[in-house]
């Protein structure tokens, strides 16, 4: 379903104006990654970024790579786009998520639709009913009578993104993470996420949060994330409560053909838009691996499951000591292995596929809006010091 809706937005839309600036010469990790370049369209980043990383997932490279990775491009955009290379590991395709991955828009014919028209497609693509509980998904600033004729996905709603959305006159900005998760008492500028409403409201445009209903939805951040590392048989790691079988939190699959966990990371490492973190790995790096569980985001409350699904390794973020330990001590040094990735960057993986199923939902409506995803990099690491 996504694929063919990826492919049909690259195929139908003109690059328009607007495209992203030039991001730091090391905004991204190169090399045998399976995800799109989107930025190379947009005079950015693809020569430097191989330079820099020359495919080296090796603890050093990585860390001297990442290690002023935001120290001149931070407030440009395309920050966190990944690498140019694909390949036959069953990531997509070059052209599904290309025009829309840099922050490049696409120009649409046909008339706008109003937020309370846009709301509608999401819900489509991304019930809130597949939302956890203590979630807080939806629309948090907008009004339902105002057409929207650009949109913009980002992960994060930090001020940056919201000043970005701003300039770039997006009239709707699609976060993954809420803004407002708990209860606040005041939005005035005195406070950061007050900084952040004033800004997207007196600057005309909209928010709105896909969050856990994202994660869990056909499509969803873990499901891009199995595909983009090539797995097949992909089923999820918590079936959702309130939804279809193939939907809910986490996905396993196993890879086409089995390699060893150190390959496995390298492309995991490449795969990721490059962050000051870069990608840990606890395991024998020889070990054959075939069965792979992924979540998108922090997923240490899934280890039960992942170790009920049989992984060979589990592909999460926020990998805390204590979860992680004892992981491994339950474990006996043995399966599951851990790969733990930049939170914010496995959940970036998410956006141009989102991007562009939003985008076909409202064009099958006749509907003409442009898309785009953000590329500042939200990831809160600067840098990182390894012996
Ligand atoms: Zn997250």
């Amino acid at each position: 379903m996504q694929d063919e809706s990826r492919n049909d937005a690259a195929t139908s839309g003109d690059p328009q104006a607007t495209p992203p600036e030039p991001a730091s010469a090391n905004a991204a990790p190169a090399g045998t990654g399976s995800p799109e370049p989107a930025p190379d369209q947009s005079g950015s980043p693809g020569s430097a970024r191989d330079e820099a990383a020359q495919g080296e997932a090796a603890p050093d490279g990585a860390a001297a790579q990442a290690s002023d990775s935001r120290s001149e491009g931070q407030s440009e955009d395309v920050g966190a786009v990944p690498a140019a290379d694909a390949t036959d590991d069953g990531g997509p395709a070059p052209d599904d998520v290309g025009d829309t991955a840099g922050g490049t828009v696409e120009q649409r014919d046909g008339s706008n639709p109003t937020l309370g028209d846009v709301l509608v497609a999401v819900e489509e693509l991304w019930p809130a009913s597949l939302a956890e509980e203590w979630d807080r998904v939806g629309l948090v600033a907008g009004r339902l009578h105002r057409p929207v004729r650009r949109i913009m996905f980002a992960v994060d709603p930090t001020l940056e993104v919201a000043r970005d959305a701003v300039r770039r006159e997006v009239d709707l900005l699609i976060t993954h993470h809420p803004l407002l998760l708990r209860g606040v008492n005041s939005v005035a500028d005195t406070t950061a996420k007050g900084e952040v409403v004033h800004e997207l409201i007196e600057g005309g445009c909209a928010l709105l949060t896909v969050h856990t209903n994202g994660d869990s939805a056909v499509g969803g951040v873990s499901d891009v994330l199995a595909d983009i590392l090539g797995l097949t048989d992909v089923a999820p790691l918590a079936v959702a409560d309130a939804g279809l079988p193939e939907e809910g939190i986490g996905r396993v699959g196993r890879l086409e053909q089995a390699t060893t966990l150190g390959d496995f990371a390298r492309r995991v490492f490449s795969a990721m838009p490059a962050v000051a973190g870069g990608v840990r790995v606890a395991g024998d790096a020889d070990a054959v691996v075939s069965r792979i569980a992924v979540c998108g985001g922090a997923g240490d409350s899934l280890f039960d499951a992942v170790r009920a699904s049989g992984a060979d390794v589990y592909v999460t973020a926020d990998l805390r000591h204590h979860p992680a330990s004892e992981a491994r001590e339950t474990a006996r040094g043995e399966r599951p292995f851990l790969i733990d990735v930049s939170h914010f960057a496995s959940e970036w993986l998410w956006l141009p596929a989102a991007a562009e199923a939003l985008e076909n939902v409202l064009l099958d409506q006749d509907f003409g809006v442009d898309v785009m995803v953000s590329g500042i990099n939200t990831d809160p690491w600067d840098f990182v010091l390894t012996p």
